[in-house]
């Protein structure tokens, strides 16, 4: 019982923790944490019996895993039931018909199972041990996007009333994971957390149609000092991908402000083919 109540004060120590870059020393104490008072995982409930990274033991890491297999070569949309030799264009039917306007999108895994969970921990627990491991995840599908190392990297913005009311933005958590995993390879790789805004509140984009959610997100988006981003490409960052709506929109908002190229990376994609993902 006093593990138990000692094990929650841990969790909520780690979900109001202040510091807004987690240092090398908060992860291990965090780690000495786990191993002095023993919590549960975040995805299977089983108790953690070793100091494993951000509440979530060995196998639920190693079961987060990356997609393959045959994708749009534009917005990476994965082809359920399709093999790749079938097409001439590996394109799907949105990005033949031109309605993206990144450059090119890529996810890291399926918003489905364990990648879904451990997404909606993050986002509605503020769990920055976990944003920072799930964002190096995307380091992965960031080589596919051939970014310069003069690229700017840019988190999908919430709009102000609704980051105070949540307290943080999960995919500038995200990004920051990515640019500390990526530190050191991509040496000029710059985060600019404020260079996108979002100068009006939207609906939440679930449950909504394609053609609604592009219509809920136009011009709702705009580059806060155009300079910054004027002949560089831009590397957007977000948690999930669905149509692409929301980082087409943020792409119209930066091109407008001469972005070179705008490439999109998102940690989960959620597609209609997968049941888990709606
Ligand atoms: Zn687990
Ligand atoms: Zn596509």
């Amino acid at each position: 019982m006093l593990l138990r109540s000692k094990a929650r004060f841990v969790f909520s120590f780690a979900g109001n923790y202040k510091t807004p870059t987690p240092s090398l020393l908060s992860e291990l104490l965090g780690g000495l944490f786990a191993t002095v008072f023993p919590t549960n995982c975040l995805l299977c409930e089983r108790e953690l019996t070793e100091p494993w990274g951000a509440s979530i033991c060995r196998a639920c890491w190693e079961s987060l895993q990356p997609l393959t297999g045959p994708c749009c070569e534009r917005c990476g949309l994965p082809f359920a039931s399709m093999r790749a030799e079938d097409f001439v264009e590996l394109l799907c039917g949105q990005c033949r018909q031109g309605e993206q306007e990144f450059d090119i999108a890529r996810s890291y895994g399926l918003y489905t199972g364990n990648l879904r969970k451990a997404i909606l921990h993050l986002k509605f627990h503020r769990r920055e041990h976990l944003a920072i491991r799930l964002g190096a995840l995307m380091a992965l599908p960031f080589e596919a996007l051939s970014a310069a190392d003069s690229a700017i990297v840019a988190p999908v913005p919430l709009h102000p009333s609704r980051r105070r009311q949540r307290g943080f933005n999960q995919a500038e958590l995200l990004a920051r994971g990515l640019v500390r995993r990526l530190r050191g390879e991509k040496r000029g790789l710059q985060l600019v957390a404020g260079s996108l805004r979002r100068i009006r509140p939207t609906l939440p984009q679930v449950g909504l149609s394609v053609s609604a959610r592009r219509e809920n997100v136009s011009g709702v988006f705009s580059v806060a000092r155009p300079e910054q981003v004027r002949n560089r490409p831009v590397v957007l960052v977000d948690d999930v991908m669905t149509t692409g709506a929301t980082l087409s929109a943020c792409a119209t908002a930066l091109k407008r402000a001469g972005a070179s190229r705008v490439l999109a990376l998102s940690l989960a994609r959620a597609t209609p083919q997968f049941p888990d993902s709606a």
